[in-house]
């Protein structure tokens, strides 16, 4: 029997969000229904929402997300009915070109269900980054589902599904930091205080927290910023190479995705430091830089998509350590909020006033 849930849809391209029935199908062979407990407010969704990803809606919002699974389709092995999972959109192919070579973090064919979610109507919903989590059960592929200590509160978990890990991951997998070694992070919203508390966990002694909002620097502080720069009243690059000795720093990372903020990144490093792009641009964003710099400056400029992060690696671990006290991931649940209240959280996140607000069911 299918089941009939609300969850929360974006039907157009601008309009507020709304509560819908949504139609949710029995597993097949390979996928999972999670009763969702715990769904994290990402800048993605609002994306979504503006129409910033593409334009297939009908779109069922929400991705960052925890719960128990309720049921599993034919030739499932991964989970079983109740186990406590993150969600995740990287559910890796073992197969295609990336897989094949070993380098499982850019699996170029992740799984998700292959079946559709659909309003009351019969309408097919898209979900967000193929999850779709703002709804009390949701269908997905069973590689989506990964395994964690049922210790840890939904709310903090679910944000490793998508924001917090992104953030973590562009220090610790793509970025590499290492024991003292100074990182700089360019925007200390959720994204920007993961790479952050991520610096801290891999024992950088200098971070250097960027931003051009007080409130976002007070926040980075808590995070493990040793530093922190508003870039709106002092030159970054020059602010950063004073608590560098003149030099710059070994990681700078972008959690903005803008060219200016990229340049600053780009600048604020140390000779063979990594410029890590972690922030998403949008598609007409251009850069010009002096190819002399690029060379004569050495070292890498990497994008980290997802933190380059292997869920089935990377999620229980950090979770762990949260449970030993070692990662504040807690810290970045600003407030938790019901279903209906998504738009109001769209405008608090627009305003820079929530790390994440988290819908709990
Ligand atoms: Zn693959
Ligand atoms: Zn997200």
């Amino acid at each position: 029997m299918p089941y009939e849930v609300k969850g929360v849809v974006a039907r157009s391209k601008g309009a507020p969000v709304t509560v819908e029935t949504v139609i949710v199908p029995d597993p097949g062979p390979g996928e999972a229904v999670v009763d969702i407990q715990a769904c994290g407010v990402c800048h993605t969704d609002l994306h979504y929402r503006e129409g910033g990803i593409n334009d297939d809606y009908p779109f069922l919002l929400g991705h960052e997300a925890a719960g128990t699974v309720a049921a599993v389709g034919e030739g499932v092995t991964n989970v079983a009915v109740g186990d406590f999972v993150v969600l995740n959109w990287r559910a890796v192919c073992g197969q295609c070109r990336a897989c094949l070579k070993g380098e499982l973090q850019y699996c170029f064919n992740t799984h998700n269900a292959a079946q559709k979610m659909t309003l009351a109507d019969g309408t097919e919903l898209s979900a967000a980054l193929g999850i779709g989590a703002f709804v009390e059960k949701t269908l997905v592929h069973s590689g989506q589902c990964t395994k964690v200590d049922p210790q840890a509160p939904a709310t903090a978990a679910g944000l490793l599904g998508c924001g917090v890990m992104a953030g973590v991951g562009a220090a610790i997998n793509t970025g590499g930091v290492q024991r003292g070694e100074s990182v700089a992070v360019f925007g200390c919203g959720g994204v920007g205080n993961a790479a952050i508390a991520g610096a801290k966990l891999a024992g950088a002694t200098t971070i250097i927290a960027v931003d051009i909002d007080d409130r976002k620097l007070e926040w980075a502080r808590r995070f493990g910023a040793t530093h922190t720069v508003n870039s709106k009243a002092t030159d970054a690059v020059e602010a950063i190479k004073g608590h560098t000795n003149g030099f710059g720093v070994d990681v700078a990372i972008d959690a903005v995705g803008h060219p200016a903020v990229f340049e600053q990144a780009f600048y604020a490093r140390d000779l063979a430091g990594r410029v890590v792009l972690v922030g998403v641009p949008t598609p007409e964003m251009t850069i010009t830089l002096p190819l002399i710099e690029v060379f004569g400056r050495g070292g890498a400029v990497k994008s980290s998509w997802y933190g380059d992060c292997l869920p089935s690696r990377d999620f229980p671990m950090l979770v762990d350590l949260y449970r030993q006290g070692r990662f504040p991931l807690e810290d970045f649940v600003s407030e938790t909020i019901g279903i209906d209240d998504v738009e109001s959280a769209f405008e608090k996140m627009h305003h820079g006033e929530v790390l994440r607000s988290v819908v709990v069911f």
